[in-house]
């Protein structure tokens, strides 16, 4: 075929048709892209976070610990072992912590939906020298049940938030810091401590920073809370430490 001629069937085959549309018109708009947030995974939502009970407060001495040498007197180095198996504090003729811990630890967990991670509750005398052997140990609270260091999963470098946590629980006797008492603010830090404490009737609460507070039991790289329980609702008393309540006041 010629080209003339091919051009002319072209024509003949060609069909064409129109496009109706105004200027400006559009179909198919998309509306402006909104992100939307992650649903949790399960384990991320409370109700799977595991329950704080009095077990998780168990002494975590343990025999097989190697022995540590007490240098606090130079002159007498002393080898202290760690403790053996053991039970908790007796309080009100059961094997258990003061409730308000065990109840205030899992009001953190329901408010975060994060998992509460016990570094320390109960101490046994034995274990609480092995972990820290300095003097003003001796009479830490944990050897009664009456306080406990942790941290949150997840909010590790957030501690103040947990602290914000634990003020929404005690809405009816507020804490607050001690700054008009300055006095008091010096008995209840430690030396090495650089965050004032928040206190009320009830308990006393310590944020230990990164490098502060670094006893056996918290070895790790998070700033940590720690909860003393300064008066029992239940008993309507102070909870103080004696000797006789830490060395014999617990199920062995
Ligand atoms: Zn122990």
């Amino acid at each position: 075929m010629e080209q003339s001629e091919r051009e002319k069937t072209r024509r003949q085959n060609c069909h064409g048709e129109p496009i109706y549309r105004n200027q400006g018109e559009q179909f198919f708009v998309l509306s402006p892209l909104q992100p939307t947030p992650r649903a949790p995974y399960p384990w991320e939502s409370e109700t799977h976070l595991p329950k704080i009970t009095k077990d998780f407060f168990r002494c975590k001495g343990s025999p097989l610990n190697p022995g540590v040498v007490d240098v606090s007197d130079p002159e007498h180095p002393l080898t202290l072992s760690d403790c053996s198996k053991h039970g908790l504090p007796i309080l009100r003729g059961k094997e258990t912590v003061y409730p308000i811990l065990i109840d205030l630890l899992n009001f953190v967990q329901k408010k975060t939906g994060k998992r509460v991670i016990i570094t320390c509750g109960h101490r046994c005398p034995v274990h609480n020298t092995y972990a820290d052997p300095c003097k003003e140990n001796r009479v830490s609270k944990h050897q009664i049940g009456a306080e406990v260091d942790f941290y949150v999963q997840g909010m590790e470098e957030r501690p103040q938030e947990i602290v914000g946590v634990i003020m929404q629980y005690f809405q009816e006797s507020p804490l607050y810091r001690k700054d008009r008492e300055a006095q008091e603010f010096r008995r209840l830090r430690t030396s090495e401590q650089s965050t004032e404490p928040w206190v009320n009737r009830e308990i006393v609460i310590k944020l230990f920073q990164k490098e502060e507070g670094r006893d056996g039991d918290n070895r790790h790289p998070h700033p940590y809370i720690s909860i003393q329980v300064q008066y029992d609702r239940d008993e309507r008393a102070k909870v103080t430490y004696n000797w006789a309540k830490a060395h014999q006041g617990y199920a062995k």
